[in-house]
């Protein structure tokens, strides 16, 4: 199934989405670098690592 990802804003505690979408399958053994997102919460741009992540529908 496709999850989106998503990151929790840490001005707002908001989720906020990334963009990006991933197989939640693969998403255990998925390696990610650190990205960044602009936030639709707070307008300031956030980097996330895949610990931050939210996985949503
Ligand atoms: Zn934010």
């Amino acid at each position: 199934m496709t999850k989106r990802i998503l990151v929790r804003c840490p001005t707002t505690a908001k989720l906020t989405p990334t963009g990006q979408t991933v197989e939640e399958e693969l998403w255990n053994t998925t390696k990610l670098r650190t990205h960044k997102v602009t936030c639709a919460h707070c307008a300031k741009v956030h980097s996330w690592t895949k610990k931050d992540v939210v996985l949503a529908r």
